[in-house]
């Protein structure tokens, strides 16, 4: 049996880390980059996990070991996890968790690991911090920085780590996992469409039923609008941006809408986000032409991005409502 056998997908990750175990040859410093939700931080625990375990004999993990117990109760003195501290990871928590810990040697491992969950948050102060940690590492020490992007790491932090590139599942992975959490039929097509190969978004949506409402509230708005006259439209600018933390959900979700819209007017293709919706995608793509559609997709790419950089949201909706409302060109 071979390890990471509770990991789905990632199969080149797997296949590195089995070869590196087997003949002994890990290395000192990662990188896990992949985007939200498709087993980063799962798989730096499991890889925690297989190197501490105290089994004798057969495979590792063994999940009975008192190492692997405690990796899984969180409590490995010589396991260390950092989160963000807040949207940074700041110097202070770097040099306490990090930089500290591994001048300690391990307590009753022959290594000890330190993951940085959500790498790319470390501020530069921190980075620059843990970089001796990096270039001269105890005999002992393993990092492991996990990001979703590491085009926002020191090139110097990333020529001295050996980078592990995590993907999305494919199709046939993403409905494996929806069975298994008893998820089938219709809801399975949403969910999976929903998820795009990640195992943390179906997760939020599974575990959350605000999700799937704000998706549903989505919807709704769009059906108002292609109603409103301008005073209603100025009421759903007010009630949108009373939605605030909702507000950039709101958005995306419009964007698979056009998308989706943009499907049916080009293809036969029904492969939709919105699979629970087609009168009403049929309805909305007979009336507007394609130029207009992805027009309205552009339009809400930049709504999002001007959200993000903390544009006046009362500004940023007024007026792309009244764009997705235009009917002329
Ligand atoms: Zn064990």
């Amino acid at each position: 049996m071979e390890a990471f056998q509770n990991i789905i997908g990632n199969q080149g990750a797997k296949e590195y880390f089995n070869r590196a175990i087997s003949k002994n040859q890990l290395s000192h410093s990662y990188i896990f980059e992949g985007p939200y939700g498709v087993g980063k931080n799962t798989f730096a625990i499991e890889l925690a996990k297989i190197i501490m375990c105290e089994s004798e004999h057969g495979d590792k993990p063994c999940n009975e070991c008192s190492s692997c117990h405690m990796i899984n109760a969180g409590t490995h003195p010589d396991l260390i996890v950092i989160d963000k501290d807040t949207n940074v990871t700041k110097v202070d928590n770097i040099r306490d968790n990090l930089i500290r810990e591994m001048e300690i040697k391990p307590y009753r491992a022959e290594h000890k690991v330190v993951i940085v969950k959500a790498a790319d948050t470390v501020n530069v102060q921190g980075q620059n911090a843990m970089l001796k940690t990096i270039e001269e590492p105890p005999s002992y020490g393993i990092i492991i920085l996990v990001c979703e992007n590491m085009g926002s790491l020191l090139p110097t932090i990333k020529s001295r780590c050996i980078t592990v590139r995590f993907n999305p599942l494919n199709k046939e992975e993403t409905d494996q996992y929806l069975m298994s959490r008893g998820v089938t039929g219709t809801r399975k097509d949403v969910v999976s469409k929903l998820s795009d190969g990640s195992i943390g978004v179906i997760n939020d949506v599974l575990d959350d039923e605000h999700y799937m409402e704000v998706r549903r509230q989505t919807v709704g708005f769009i059906e108002r609008l292609g109603r409103a006259n301008l005073m209603e439209i100025y009421d759903m600018v007010k009630e949108m941006t009373d939605l605030k933390e909702d507000l950039e959900q709101i958005l995306k979700f419009w964007l698979l809408w056009y998308r989706d819209v943009a499907v049916y007017k080009t293809s036969k293709s029904r492969e939709l986000y919105y699979v629970d919706y087609q009168k009403q995608l049929l309805d909305m793509s007979s009336k507007l032409t394609y130029n207009k559609v992805s027009q309205n997709i552009e339009h809400i790419k930049k709504a999002i991005l001007d959200i993000k950089q903390n544009i006046y949201s009362t500004f940023v909706i007024e007026n792309l409502l009244l764009q997705l409302k235009e009917r002329k060109k």
